[in-house]
């Protein structure tokens, strides 16, 4: 963190500003200008509130150098980061390909698409069991009854299964069943929730929030880590803008400033971030291309007939197709895919 202050600042006015930055903990450097001086701070400055500083009337501005996170930071672990979820390699060249419906509806319909999408070469399943709905109408989810089903589908496919936690009531229950805990774009910021995964080992997806920053959605990551929990992978779902066409906005951009910023796996969801099949091909394809390191795409058999986001949700027959061309794209970019 770097203090400036304010033209012909008092030498009083400067070793007071000093001694705030000291009884912090931290170290100072003094630069003396001819017109101004700058205060450098040396230490750990992620505990500071930098607002403190910015207010003091013998301050212009702060800057801070380091960024707020560190475990979650590039700066402080520069090799990428390889998230195991039961055997499913994810990051460090590997890609999730993690396909299902957007919510468990009976053993049938799950089974007959996690066995097409496994078919396909998706190797992780996904499928709410508690939906977060916008409307407290609309269908909630088979609760409990759903995970179960989830692991009935694992059983005889063998696919880890990925599904949203919203409340830590079922933490344990999902420590046990869960290969991936998903942490939807509502919950991004649940911060007692992010905390009580940091208390387990179990992976943990999580998803940006709908109007988060990078580094908000990073903050919460570290959330995660700070408590002890190292396994995070990141999900790009697309952001609100004043676009109302698609459901969000897909920035593609976080792919690069994940890379760039933070060790984490970071995995798209291109169908909840367009809101309609025909964008989850062209999307998926560029997520891949961009450098993701996995896909989360929404899988029904009967889209018309779904519970819930059908219209955003392929057929088995065209995930197929898509993955087709996701294991070209990879093999040229120097991914690897299982098919
Ligand atoms: C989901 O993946 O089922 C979901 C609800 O996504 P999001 O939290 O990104 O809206
Ligand atoms: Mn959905």
């Amino acid at each position: 963190m770097i203090i400036v202050l304010k033209p012909r600042t008092t030498k009083q006015e400067i070793t007071r500003v000093e001694n705030m930055v000291k009884s912090r903990g931290l170290d100072t450097h003094i630069i003396e200008g001819s017109e101004m001086t700058i205060i450098g701070c040396i230490g750990d400055t992620t505990r500071i509130d930098m607002k403190l500083f910015e207010v003091d009337p013998a301050v212009t501005k702060v800057m801070h150098v380091q960024e707020p996170y560190k475990l979650a930071s590039r700066a402080f672990h520069p090799e990428d980061s390889m998230v195991d979820v039961s055997g499913v390699k994810v990051g460090c060249g590997h890609l999730a390909l993690i396909a299902g419906p957007c919510s468990v509806e009976s053993v049938e319909q799950v089974m007959e698409i996690a066995q097409a999408a496994k078919a396909s070469g998706a190797n992780l399943l996904r499928g709410g069991a508690f939906k977060p709905r916008t409307s407290p109408y609309a269908f909630q989810g088979l609760g409990l009854e759903g995970l179960e089903i989830l692991c009935e589908v694992k059983q005889e496919t063998g696919l880890p299964i990925v599904t949203e936690l919203m409340s830590a009531e079922y933490l344990d229950v999902f420590n046990e069943k869960v290969d991936l805990i998903q942490i939807g774009a509502r919950n991004m910021q649940n911060f007692d929730l992010l905390k009580q995964l940091g208390q387990i080992e179990r992976p943990v997806l999580l998803k940006r929030g709908l109007n988060a920053t990078y580094e908000e959605w990073f903050m919460s990551a570290e959330y995660i880590m700070a408590a002890g929990n190292e396994n995070v992978i990141l999900c790009e779902r697309g952001i609100r803008t004043f676009e109302t066409y698609t459901r969000n906005t897909l920035d593609l951009q976080s792919i690069p400033v994940v890379r760039k910023l933070t060790h984490l796996p970071i995995v798209v969801d291109p169908s909840h971030a367009g809101g309609k099949w025909w964008l989850v091909e062209p999307m998926s394809k560029s997520a891949v291309a961009a450098g993701a390191d996995g896909l989360m795409v929404e899988v029904h058999n009967n889209p018309e007939c779904a519970l819930c986001d059908g219209a955003q949700s392929l057929k088995p027959k065209k995930y197929d197709e898509l993955i087709r061309q996701i294991s070209g794209i990879a093999k040229v970019i120097g991914k690897k895919v299982d098919l």
